[in-house]
């Protein structure tokens, strides 16, 4: 008997071992899908697998077609593991005002964004496909996320962004209607991952597709927009969003800055900050754009910084060490946004 007591003591003790480094790693380990699963979306909250609210924050990648090298695994990695991202963004420059899109180079435009979906899968990361227009292009908008989906369907990682921005010429009749097409072809092959869909003038008048959103479809989202430096997109925009919030529309930042609405001007860190808290807030998940070496404000690199990550301090323009400092603080802290500067 003694025998048996000794080893099931000493069976105890290895257990609690493996099961307390277990514990350890995990909380080590910054692994966003693996944590949270397939995510869904309940009233106007995404909510993970097991159905708790979580936000998403992260960033994204500016357009394919202008920052293909952007464009790896080596980035991704990086964005994750030193920035702390639980999701990023592969635009995929689909309109005929930015050259080399996929209007007329669609094997590239694959070929570059896939990088990108392919190792954020790897990287146990959050994607969101974006459909990076200003245009309508129905059938390639539905031939694009018809073999996206059926291609990573599959994957809890994926979400599908089917019109980043409409413009102050496209009215709220239009895009829902397109989105409904856009939406039945991905449901035929993927069922339940994220959908988000385009809002009028810019992804601004999240109201006015609050009054009649789409229906008859589980896991749909809207983006919101907002470029904080610009007057119209501080208090005006914030009412319009809580509008929207209290009509119960689920809504996700999928672009947005510490600039003004040109991508350019100065930086408001106030206004940026007045941002983010309510979007935290109201559990409300944001991308900040974009990874890109462009001379602007919202582009976060410096021309002499890698294609391939390994960022030190010094080639981050001051949007990126910003935006870096917001990710880091929400995604390590238990939503801790009171203490934010
Ligand atoms: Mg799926």
């Amino acid at each position: 008997m003694k025998k048996y007591a000794l080893f099931s003591i000493l069976l105890f003790a290895l257990t609690a071992c493996v099961s307390a480094s277990k514990s350890t790693t995990q909380l080590q380990e910054w692994a966003p899908v693996r944590i949270n699963g397939q995510l869904q979306v309940k009233g106007r909250f995404m909510c993970n697998e097991k159905g708790d609210t979580i936000s998403l924050r992260g960033v994204s990648f500016g357009w394919h077609n202008l920052w293909p090298r952007f464009y790896n695994a080596e980035t991704v990695k990086w964005l994750k593991n030193e920035w702390k991202c639980s999701v990023l963004r592969a635009a995929m420059g689909a309109y005929n005002g930015v050259e080399d899109g996929y209007l007329v180079n669609p094997e590239f435009a694959l070929k570059t964004v896939e990088k990108v979906i392919k190792a954020s899968i790897e990287e146990d990361i959050y994607v969101i496909i974006d459909w990076h227009a200003h245009e309508f292009y129905p059938d390639l908008a539905k031939e694009f996320f018809g073999s996206m989906a059926r291609k990573y369907g599959k994957h809890p990682h994926v979400i599908y962004e089917i019109f980043n921005e409409p413009t102050h010429d496209h009215f709220w009749p239009e895009i829902k209607a397109y989105a409904e097409e856009v939406i039945a072809e991905i449901r035929k092959y993927d069922p339940d991952n994220i959908i988000v869909v385009g809002t009028p003038s810019w992804d601004q008048h999240v109201d006015i597709a609050a009054q009649d959103p789409i229906k008859g479809y589980h896991n749909i989202m809207y983006s919101l927009h907002y470029y904080a430096a610009s007057p119209m997109h501080q208090e005006p925009l914030r009412a319009r969003a809580q509008k929207a919030i209290d009509l119960g529309l689920p809504l996700f930042v999928t672009e947005s800055s510490g600039c003004e609405h040109t991508g350019n001007g100065k930086l408001d860190i106030p206004e940026w900050t007045k941002w983010v808290k309510f979007l935290e807030a109201n559990r409300i998940s944001w991308v900040s754009w974009s990874i890109s070496n462009k001379n602007e404000t919202c582009s976060m690199i410096l021309p002499r910084g890698s294609y391939e990550g390994d960022w030190d301090t010094d080639v981050i323009k001051p949007t990126g060490i910003q935006t870096r400092e917001y990710i880091r603080f929400y995604n390590t802290t238990d939503r801790n946004y009171e203490n934010l500067r």
